[in-house]
C-alpha cells in the first residue's frame, strides 16, 4: 500500500523528520485559505500515487493568493499520468541550495535493507540511479541490530553530503530507517531532502510504501487506504474480478494465467515495447470476459495496442475466439489495434474463427509481440 505524500509526512513529521508546514486541500479556495494562512511562497501539490508529479506539472510554486487560486484550479481535477487529482497539499515553499535524496529500501539481492544517500536528489534521481549509480552511497543493515549511528555517519559521509549538515542528515536517514522498520514499509524514502541556506535539513516529499500483508498490524496505516484515489481502472478490474495492474506504458496486454501474461511482459519489454498493464482474464475465458478485458485496455487512454495471449485449455480456443469476436462486434470503429495469439485446445479453430478485418492473427507469441509493439508504434 502507498501512503499520500501528506500522509507519510505526517508519519515522517511524528518521528521526527522536520517537514514543511502544510495542510491539505480539494477545493480551490481552501486550498487558497491554507496558502494564506501559511505564507508565500507556497507548493501547491497534487496528492496522487505516482511519482514525477513536478515533471507532469503535478506542482507549482506560487507567490500570491492570484496564483495560488490558478495553480490549485489547474491541479485540482486534472488527470496526472492517469490519476485523476481530488486533493493538492499545500506547503511553505523551502528556499534551498541543495536536493539530497535518502531512501530505505529491501535490497533483495542481499536479502537485507539497504540505507541510499545522494547528493543528487530532485527530480532526476532515477537518472542518476541509471547512468551515475556511484553518487548513490549505499550502506547495508543488518535488521537485527538495525542501523548503527556510525552506518548512518558513513553513508552520509560516503554520499559527500556537506559537513555542516552531515549530522543532521545522518539523524534524519537513522529516523528513517526505524520507522521504516516500525511501519513494515517496503520503502521510505526523501526526495528531495532539502537543504536550506541556513544549513537546515527538510523533507519536502516523503514516500512511504507499507507491506500490504503486514497492515493487519498497522490499523492506523490501514485506515489511511484511499478508496477514492484508486485508480479508476484498478476499481473497475476488482468489479470484473481481474487481476490487474496499470503501468505506465501504451502496450496493452491481455492473457488468460497470471505466467502467461507475465511472460508477455517480459516479451513486451524485449521487443522495445512498453506494457501499459498486466492483465490476467483467469482460467474460464468466456465471451463475456473478453468483452470486460477490452473494455478494461480500450478505457486506458495510455493503450496504443493490444495484444491477446491466450492458452487454450479448461476454456477452448474457439470460444475465446468467438468471445473476441463478439467484444470487437460492439464496436463501430475498433479503437485500436489488436493482435490475437492462440494457443492449445482448438487453437486452430479459434484461429479460423477469428474475424481478421477486426484483429491481427500470429501464430507464435514472439510474433504476435513484435507486431503489437510496432503497432503501438505507429499509433502515436
Ligand atoms: P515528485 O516530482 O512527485 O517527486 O514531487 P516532489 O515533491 O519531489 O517535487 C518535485 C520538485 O519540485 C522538487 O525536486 C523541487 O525541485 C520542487 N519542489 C517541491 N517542493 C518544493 C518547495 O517547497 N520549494 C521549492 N523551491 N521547490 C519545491
Ligand atoms: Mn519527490
Amino acid at each position: 500500500m502507498r501512503l499520500h505524500e501528506y500522509q507519510a509526512k505526517d508519519v515522517f513529521a511524528d518521528a521526527g523528520v522536520p517537514t514543511p508546514p502544510s495542510a491539505l486541500a480539494t477545493t480551490v479556495d481552501e486550498a487558497v485559505e491554507h496558502a494564506e494562512e501559511i505564507g508565500y511562497p507556497v507548493a501547491v501539490k497534487a496528492q496522487v500515487h505516482v511519482g514525477g508529479r513536478g515533471k507532469a506539472g503535478g506542482i507549482k510554486l506560487v507567490e500570491n493568493a492570484e496564483e495560488a487560486r490558478e495553480a490549485a484550479d489547474a491541479i485540482l481535477g486534472m488527470d496526472l499520468k492517469g490519476y485523476h487529482v481530488d486533493k493538492v497539499l499545500v506547503e511553505g515553499a523551502v528556499d534551498f541550495k541543495n536536493e539530497l535524496y535518502v531512501g530505505i529500501t529491501m535490497d533483495r539481492g542481499e536479502g537485507k535493507p539497504v540505507a541510499m544517500v545522494s547528493t543528487q536528489g530532485g527530480v532526476n534521481i532515477e537518472e542518476v540511479a541509471a547512468e551515475n549509480p556511484e553518487a548513490i552511497a549505499r550502506e547495508h543493515i543488518d535488521p537485527a541490530f538495525g542501523m548503527h549511528p556510525y552506518q548512518a555517519r558513513k553513508a552520509v559521509y560516503d554520499a559527500g553530503v556537506p559537513k555542516a549538515v552531515a549530522r543532521d542528515v545522518a539523524s534524519v536517514l537513522t529516523t528513517l530507517y526505524d520507522l521504516w522498520e516500525n511501519n513494515d514499509a517496503s520503502d521510505a524514502e526523501i526526495n528531495p531532502l532539502m537543504i536550506t541556506e541556513d544549513d537546515e535539513v527538510i523533507a519536502a516529499d516523503a514516500v512511504l510504501n507499507v507491506d500490504d500483508d503486514a497492515l493487519f498490524r498497522h490499523p492506523d496505516l490501514a485506515e489511511m487506504e484511499d478508496e477514492a484515489a484508486e485508480d479508476a481502472l484498478e476499481a473497475k478490474a476488482n468489479e470484473y474480478g481481474f487481476d490487474y495492474v496499470r503501468l505506465d506504458g501504451n502496450v496493452g496486454i491481455i492473457g488468460n494465467g497470471a505466467g502467461l501474461v507475465m511472460t508477455t511482459l517480459d516479451l513486451v519489454d524485449y521487443y522495445g515495447g512498453k506494457p501499459a498493464n498486466f492483465l490476467d482474464i483467469g482460467g474460464g475465458a468466456k465471451a463475456e470476459r473478453v468483452v470486460n478485458a477490452l473494455d478494461m485496455v480500450f478505457s486506458d487512454d495510455n493503450v496504443d495496442a493490444v495484444v491477446f495471449n491466450i492458452f487454450g485449455g479448461i476454456t477452448r480456443g474457439d470460444e475465446v475466439a468467438k468471445g473476441i469476436n463478439e467484444a470487437l462486434g460492439q464496436f463501430d470503429e475498433i479503437p485500436k489495434p489488436v493482435v490475437v495469439r492462440l494457443a492449445g485446445t482448438n487453437a486452430e479453430e479459434g484461429r479460423e474463427i477469428l474475424n481478421d478485418e477486426l484483429v491481427t492473427v500470429e501464430e507464435t507469441l514472439e510474433g504476435a509481440v513484435q507486431r503489437t509493439v510496432e503497432y503501438a508504434e505507429d499509433e502515436q
